[in-house]
């Protein structure tokens, strides 16, 4: 039967904003991307559907922005790093338990990512959602937005996409696709703990130390180099499985079961990354009230697991869930270059290059550490939309396939691509020319003059 349809009336909708450049969604990639456009002295706004700029790290908790760091690993020093060295001084992130790195605060990374946007002059709009483009022809010229003030356009010069979603870039009718549903990588319930006795837990932990080999147990099947086998990974499966043996958590759900984050010596526990839910298309709304609400369950039945087999979380309680059920994986752009296996596999070089990233691949049953020195290079191609003028996309929705998209969602890389995308946004206004058309040396020149690594 067809789809019942209503007429909305034409309308007029009033100009609320004119900005250079806007970037749609505040992730890793969108804020990186405002503050490299706005440090190249054009007006730049951010705008995001939430109360809060940082994306996943604020949004659903994820704070572990850089665990893939070892002493060998090479890596761009861009805006990423400055993620962390802020969250560090602004006392937002403590030492990660796997790494060389520092795990950030989701809680505090709201009010890092405040003193950045107000540093940088970048106009802030919080609680606006993206809805539709605003078009000339091929060429995006804005985007209208729905909110608690109703429909409202805000014209911009260059758009950059960084909803996660390429919800821009497909709207605007630049071809993307979407990863089959029954492909995509697990969505996540993230939590946060309160009440563990910190010094059990971690004596626990030493008393029976879990490994990277470890993630190939129970429900999946994890392929390394064999370097990362023995390596320290924080690490939970045991109680889960318990808990199926001994009937607290049904058979099914065998897929309990993954890392914990920073156990504080307040008795919190963050980045609880246990609960993955295979088959929630994050596009689909109807998908996403199911699968929240599904795992909220499997969070409360994981947290009656941890109380009952793991030393020092006897007296776990919720502290709180994300804001947001977590999503890893849903549309990408075909771009005017899509990255592929054999660049992340085989360290990948481009004249276009506007940024480097460890050889770190984690997704997809894929998990490559980058303990040896490796690194790939990010084209600018690859955030560059076919058939629509004016945009850019930075994030996890760039170009490229699975196993590039198993090294590219990551969220360091996710600012890299946004370092670039917001320089080349931004020279591409100051000369007036098109973004295919962007002088790539100079773009190269600013983003090292802002002091990332591109070679
Ligand atoms: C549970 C989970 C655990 C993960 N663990 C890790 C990890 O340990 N390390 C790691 O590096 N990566 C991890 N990732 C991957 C990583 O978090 C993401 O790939 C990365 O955050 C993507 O960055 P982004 O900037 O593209 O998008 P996001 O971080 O998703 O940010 C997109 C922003 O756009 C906003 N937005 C979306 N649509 C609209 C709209 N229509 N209008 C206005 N605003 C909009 C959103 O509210 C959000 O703030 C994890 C992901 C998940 C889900």
């Amino acid at each position: 039967m067809a789809q019942k349809t209503v007429d909305e009336p034409a309308r007029q909708t009033p100009v609320i904003h004119e900005t250079d450049v806007l970037v749609v969604g505040s992730g890793p990639g969108g804020l990186a991307a405002a503050l490299a456009a706005a440090r190249e002295g054009v007006s730049v706004t951010l705008l995001e559907r939430f109360g809060c700029f940082g994306g996943n790290i604020t949004v659903v908790g994820v704070e572990g922005f850089a665990w893939y760091r070892h002493e060998k690993t090479v890596e761009s020093g861009g805006i990423g790093w400055e993620f962390e060295e802020r969250a560090k001084a602004m006392g937002a992130a403590v030492p990660e338990s796997q790494s060389l790195s520092y795990e950030l605060d989701s809680e505090g990374f709201k009010l890092v990512a405040d003193a950045l946007v107000e540093e940088a002059g970048i106009h802030p709009m919080l609680h606006r959602q993206f809805v539709a483009p605003i078009m000339d022809g091929d060429a995006i010229a804005g985007v209208v937005v729905e909110s608690k003030a109703g429909r409202e356009a805000i014209l911009a010069r260059r758009v950059i996409d960084a909803t996660g979603d390429a919800d821009v870039a497909h709207r605007a009718g630049a071809p993307t696709h979407k990863t089959p549903v029954e492909e995509m990588q697990a969505a996540s319930v993230m939590f946060h703990l309160a009440g563990v006795d910190k010094r059990a837990f971690m004596a626990g932990v030493a008393a029976d130390p879990q490994t990277y080999k470890d993630w190939s147990t129970g429900e999946w099947e994890v392929e390394t180099d064999g370097k990362e086998d023995a390596m320290f990974s924080p690490f939970l499966r045991k109680p889960f499985a318990q808990a199926i043996d001994e009937g607290h958590i049904p058979a099914h759900l065998n897929t309990i079961g993954g890392t914990w984050g920073a156990v504080h010596d307040s008795g919190e526990m963050t980045y609880m990354n246990l609960v993955h839910l295979a088959g929630c298309d994050g596009t689909d709304p109807d998908s996403l009230t199911r699968f929240e609400i599904e795992g909220r369950r499997q969070a409360m039945q994981a947290i009656d697991a941890l109380r009952r087999y793991t030393p020092g979380c006897e007296g776990v309680r919720l502290r709180n869930f994300g804001m947001s059920i977590g999503i890893r994986d849903t549309r990408k752009i075909d771009a005017v270059y899509n990255m592929t296996e054999a660049d992340v596999r085989h360290e990948g070089r481009f004249d276009d290059t506007i940024g480097i990233y460890p050889e770190f691949i984690d997704g997809y049953g894929v998990l490559i550490l980058p303990t040896t020195g490796r690194y790939m290079q990010i084209p600018y191609r690859a955030m560059l939309p076919k058939k629509v003028e004016n945009l850019l996309v930075a994030g996890r929705a760039i170009g490229g396939d699975r196993i590039a998209h198993a090294a590219t969602r990551n969220m360091a890389c996710c600012a890299v691509a946004g370092q670039g995308a917001g320089v080349a946004a931004a020279l591409s206004v100051k000369a007036g020319c098109a973004l295919a058309d962007v002088d790539i040396g100079r773009v190269q020149a600013a983003i090292e003059a802002q002091g990332a690594r591109i070679h």
